[in-house]
């Protein structure tokens, strides 16, 4: 006789809870519902082909400045168009190529990809999430099987997004402090016009401090349930590509605010400005052309079609 599992059937709440509670419970039978799986690899493997399929589209458009109507969207017109292979070596390694031909270029730049991942998200990520789930995790952490209500996900959202922008802010203004900025932070300002996937070109002491740390304090204060912890993480990959794409696309979160920090150094130092506000530290992108453009677009206009350079 096999082993009966416990499908929790949810028959409170309102129809859509009950509709994505039946679904789950069929992706769960098919995926499996071991908990350590679904936490530690599930998520990652989500979240990581996110980044590097979604990464790879926008530094795709850059590499082959194509299609040609989104050029207009670029936020620094003129910089990576096209993008070249050598400023892709440094985002992926520090090895010289100039005397190889293009094609081992191509190949040395896919494996030093590779090593990129390896070293910050595999070899620094990977345990991080393992050993904080076997640690802690597997004791406090909700049944994968019962979804929450959808109160309690966007409840659960807002104070990540809320401990994120307070956390990020103030690791990310430490890194900038004089005695610390060339040992660690330097290497992600290498870039003064980003590409998507410098937004995980970063030491490995800032991978920890500056990215994962205040990323995961929401998430582990709150005992998030694994569709809530998708769902930020998944998020935080999206908001973090975009911000570093060059791209101001419509309909898609402005980049400006990060751009103008790559750009100038010691302004915009939160993830959402909220922070900058509070303590006085985006006073001179607030009176330049970068924050008039900073909004969303709901037309085909670019932001700098909207708020040209010159009056
Ligand atoms: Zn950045
Ligand atoms: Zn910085």
């Amino acid at each position: 006789m096999g082993n009966i599992t416990c499908i929790p059937e949810r028959r409170n709440g309102s129809g859509l809870e009950v509709f994505l509670q039946q679904k789950w419970n069929d992706f769960l039978d098919v995926a499996g519902d071991d908990p350590a799986n679904l936490h530690v690899w599930g998520m990652l493997a989500c979240v990581y082909s996110q980044y590097w399929l979604i990464g790879g589209l926008y530094v795709f458009m850059d590499v082959r400045g194509w299609p040609r109507f989104l050029r207009k969207y670029k936020t620094q017109p003129g910089v990576n168009e096209p993008i070249s292979w050598a400023d892709l070596q440094r985002v992926s390694c520090r090895l010289k190529f100039e005397r190889m031909s293009p094609y081992y270029t191509r190949i040395i730049f896919i494996i030093q990809i590779l090593k990129t991942v390896l070293i910050n998200q595999a070899l620094l990520t990977v345990p991080m999430a393992y050993f904080g789930f076997h640690l802690a995790g597997k004791h406090t952490l909700p049944d994968v099987r019962a979804l929450p209500p959808l109160t309690t996900i966007i409840h659960d959202l807002i104070i990540c997004l809320v401990l994120w922008e307070a956390t990020n802010y103030c690791t990310h203004r430490t890194l900038h402090h004089r005695l610390i900025y060339r040992f660690v932070h330097k290497r992600h300002h290498e870039f003064t016009a980003p590409i998507a996937w410098v937004a995980s070109y970063v030491h490995p002491v800032e991978h920890i401090v500056s990215d994962t740390i205040p990323a995961s304090v929401g998430p582990a204060l709150l005992n998030c349930h694994l569709v809530t912890a998708v769902l930020w993480f998944s998020w935080l990959v999206h908001h973090s590509l975009i911000t570093h794409s060059g791209y101001h696309l419509p309909l898609l979160k402005s980049p400006e605010a990060h751009d103008y920090h790559h750009l100038k150094f010691t302004q915009c130092y939160s993830p959402l400005g909220v922070m900058d506000w509070l303590f006085g530290t985006d006073d001179r992108f607030r009176q330049s052309k970068h924050a008039k453009r900073d909004r969303r677009l709901f037309g085909t206009k670019s932001a700098r079609e909207l708020v040209p350079d010159k009056d």
